[in-house]
């Protein structure tokens, strides 16, 4: 990767100010956070060549993002978010994309800039004259995680009884049979077996693992099940719902007991510090959501991922409503919310894709948002893969897009449908909306100058960055 070297810099005469922006991307699996972050650091490294790579991004446009370079050595123990790697994936013959997130990993760029209102504008000597460094600490951890701040003000009877609703509902119900049949023969009042409680707990995981691949749902607790990261004792995991009577008490040294013991000890070292790492150390967070992918999935789907949605807007609601902030007294300042591979849909779906994710998370979008506003919502795509076009469809004019699909040879005219702005209405789901394909994505150079092709990345990183590039 070709960077552009502090030490090429002329020397610095006045600096304005050195700080460090804690940025935290999420988002369930395959929402798109791998994809955020390979396109993020590469493309602002590519801004100081490119400053039309972003456009929108103020301090770019303004030739203002004097050096860039990803630092070498994280911070905390966290593991490196593997940018050679990922970029690699995406500049191979033919390109692909790189693995998911699956634990918690960091990328570290430092930037140096010309504060805006200093004399010297695109003048490079004046320009260095007056100059500050900022590292942006970007922190990737699956969404699945805040998935269970719910859990620290649960008991395990309370937390149970919530599953059993949702397990009895829609396409849960078939898929738990396995499960089921095996509580069935070891009830929860019976020995503390832990055998019975391993047995038990694979066969729970096995059922929401089969909710996220068969039935496309994401309210699937507790989060770690399915992405569980890097943890010193996996015994700590080896627990499941049982069916519990309402008012009932769990009996001492039964099944129900060794259970609700594993579920506090999980809360007690998994959970908690977490959000208290999460609370200590972010200022700013991304979540990205892969709305297209429940559209398309149907009402079910759908309606859960709002379930999803709420537990994570409750983690990050500003004022008392926010758990994080009443909890763990959390400091991050600003929220955006981003419905991600906008490139599946043509340039019109994409505003009404942007206002779909407003309404869902009750923030303006980023182009009504009010100057201050620190909750917003847009549409993007962090590797864009398509072009858009037109095409005559039964005689109607109609937007689609055009790309390569994974492992295909030519490339193909999408028509997705329309993207509704709210969230549809019962007889919306009549018709399924279009299966959309894996597209392609572009092959990059290793080098920099480039940069990636995307949509509103840029306006994302103006909302996220502004101010600490001001
Ligand atoms: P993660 O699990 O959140 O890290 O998700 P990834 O970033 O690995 O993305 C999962 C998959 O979504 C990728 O392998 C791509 O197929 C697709 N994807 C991610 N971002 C984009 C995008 O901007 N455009 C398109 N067309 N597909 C994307």
């Amino acid at each position: 990767m070709r960077l552009l070297r502090y030490d090429k810099l002329p020397t610095l005469t006045g600096l304005v100010h050195d700080s460090t922006l804690r940025l935290a991307v999420t988002g369930l699996s395959h929402s798109g956070k791998t994809a955020f972050i390979t396109s993020l650091v590469h493309n602002l490294i590519s801004a100081i060549q490119r400053p039309a790579r972003l456009p929108f991004l103020r301090a770019a446009a303004e030739g203002r993002i004097l050096a860039a370079r990803v630092l070498p050595l994280g911070k905390d123990a966290i593991p490196l978010f593997p940018m050679q790697k990922t970029v690699s994936a995406l500049s191979g013959d033919p390109p692909h994309w790189p693995p998911s997130t699956t634990d918690l990993r960091q990328a570290r760029l430092s930037l140096r800039f010309s504060p805006r209102g200093f004399l010297g504008g695109r003048n490079p000597i004046w320009r260095t004259a007056s100059t500050a460094d900022v590292t942006v600490e970007i922190l990737d951890y699956p969404g699945e995680w805040l998935l269970d701040l719910p859990l620290l003000c649960q008991s395990y009877e309370q937390w149970s009884r919530a599953m059993f609703d949702l397990v009895r509902r829609g396409g849960r119900a078939p898929l738990a049979c396995d499960w089921l049949d095996f509580l069935a023969r070891h009830p929860a009042d019976g020995a503390d077996d832990p055998e019975a409680a391993f047995l038990a707990h694979n066969l729970y995981r096995t059922f929401l693992a089969a909710c996220r691949t068969s039935e496309q749902l994401s309210l699937l607790q507790p989060g770690r099940f399915l992405s569980p990261g890097q943890m010193a004792d996996p015994s700590m995991l080896w627990f499941c719902p049982l069916p519990l009577s309402i008012g009932g008490q769990v009996r001492p040294r039964s099944l129900a007991a060794l259970m609700a013991a594993r579920f506090e000890t999980y809360k007690r070292d998994l959970v908690q510090p977490f959000f208290l790492q999460l609370a200590r150390d972010v200022d700013r967070q991304i979540v990205l959501v892969d709305v297209l992918r429940a559209l398309n999935a149907g009402e079910e789907a759908f309606a859960d991922q709002r379930l999803a949605l709420d537990i994570i807007l409750g983690a990050f609601r500003f004022g008392r409503r926010s758990l994080l902030r009443r909890l763990f007294g959390a400091r991050i300042d600003r929220v955006l919310f981003a419905a991600t591979k906008a490139d599946h849909v043509p340039a019109l779906q994409r505003d009404h894709l942007e206002a779909l994710m407003a309404d869902l998370v009750e923030a303006p979008s980023l182009r009504a948002k009010a100057a201050h506003a620190r909750t917003a919502a847009t549409s993007l795509a962090s590797i864009r893969c398509t072009e858009d076009d037109t095409d005559i469809i039964e005689g109607r004019k109609l937007d689609v897009v055009v790309g390569l699909p994974e492992g295909g040879e030519k490339r193909i005219r999408f028509f997705p449908g329309i993207v509704p702005v709210r969230p549809p209405p019962p007889g919306f789901w009549g018709e399924r909306f279009t299966e959309f394909p894996v597209f392609q994505p572009p092959r990059i150079t290793r080098a920099t100058e480039e940069g990636i092709p995307h949509i509103n990345l840029d306006k994302a990183l103006n909302f996220l960055l502004e101010d600490t590039l001001a």
